[in-house]
């Protein structure tokens, strides 16, 4: 990129950065000087969206913002971890100073909530990418993780899911008439997928609750298998209780919302597992966190998910999740 125009646009990164105590020395520099409090251990993820593969073409550039940041959180959550900074790997065709401040909108909307200071990255020109880095604290042996799960252990999953999935599906048949129900109904249904709640207080209220945590990135099953290898368990799941949002039900019968719940992607709920005796401290913990939990199955011997219906009869996805490179 040509160095006046990343010089303008770095400079308008850097006025909406956002500050913290702890960062010594934020954009500017070669690189930034940050002070981990003492006594924690540090958790660092990174995620990178690709147009067209990751949000549709036409996404806003706030809701990119946004969702760039939330889809890093979301595995800090998983994690169970206390985000606190990140640094922004941006990707564009080209130098625009309006399409950075709306996509600062949209990324520093979400960080203020969460207190999280950007104090890095690197800006290029290219296809359209956004890729985020965040980094978070953890007391010494407390992180969630994908391997702690244990025979009997309950299932749990937040909030709603297949609201994403819906919406993708939706995206080029919305037939929905201007200001009906069905349309207030997709329309929630698009910003599930374009503005993601990272469930960072539940994660945080979970730690020395649950046992494993993974966020449902990629679907359900998917995610949860992650869960079950990892662990070297199986897990039985109850399709009847999986959590189904408003919009969801409105548009679509429970048949085909099934394989939106079980294998659509992007609802960025976070999956885990606590023992039977923890329920009232799982409940007491998405209290605190004013986030829904609902029980969706068991942690059992063996390996794999296996999702079964009202009758207790084997129900088959039509596909397990969203896999790149296959
Ligand atoms: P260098 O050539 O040393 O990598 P850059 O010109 O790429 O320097 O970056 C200058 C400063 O701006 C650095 O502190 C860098 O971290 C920051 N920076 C560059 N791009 C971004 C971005 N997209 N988001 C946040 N900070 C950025
Ligand atoms: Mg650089």
């Amino acid at each position: 990129m040509s160095a006046p125009a990343e010089f303008d646009l770095i400079a308008r990164i850097r006025a909406r950065a956002g500050g913290r105590d702890d960062v010594v020395l934020g954009i500017g520099d070669d690189a930034a000087l940050l002070a981990p409090p003492p006594g924690r251990q540090l958790v660092v993820a990174m995620d990178m969206l690709n147009e067209g593969v990751h949000f549709p073409q036409g996404t806003t550039p706030a809701d990119l913002g946004w969702k760039a940041l939330a889809v890093n959180l979301s595995d800090l959550a998983a994690m169970g971890a206390e985000p606190a900074w990140c640094t922004l790997a941006l990707s564009l065709p080209c130098a625009d100073a309006a399409w950075i401040d709306a996509f600062l909108d949209g990324f520093r909307g979400l960080a203020a909530r969460h207190g999280v200071a950007l104090v890095g990255g690197d800006t290029t020109r290219g296809p359209l990418s956004a890729c985020v880095t965040v980094h978070g604290f953890v007391a010494p042996g407390t992180a969630l993780r994908r391997d702690a799960a244990r025979i009997g252990d309950d299932v749990w999953v937040s909030g709603t899911l297949g609201d994403a999935a819906a919406a993708l599906s939706r995206l080029s048949a919305d037939d929905a008439p201007p200001g009906s129900e069905a349309a207030h109904a997709s329309a929630a249904l698009r910003t599930r997928l374009d503005r993601p709640t990272p469930r960072v207080e539940l994660g945080r209220a979970l730690v020395g609750v649950a046992r494993a945590c993974i966020d449902v990135s990629d679907g359900l099953l998917a995610d949860l298998g992650h869960v079950c290898r990892a662990s070297g368990v199986g897990a039985r799941l109850d399709l009847a209780t999986l959590p189904a949002s408003i919009a969801l039900r409105a548009l679509f019968d429970a048949a085909s919302r099934a394989p939106l719940q079980c294998a659509g992607g992007d609802d960025y709920e976070l999956c885990f597992t606590a023992p039977e005796a923890a329920r009232d401290n799982v409940l007491h913990a998405a209290q605190m966190a004013r986030t829904p939990v609902t029980r969706i199955g068991r942690v059992v011997e063996g390996e794999g998910v296996v999702v079964v219906d009202a009758s207790g009869m084997p129900w088959q996805p039509p596909r397990v999740g969203y896999v790149h490179f296959d």
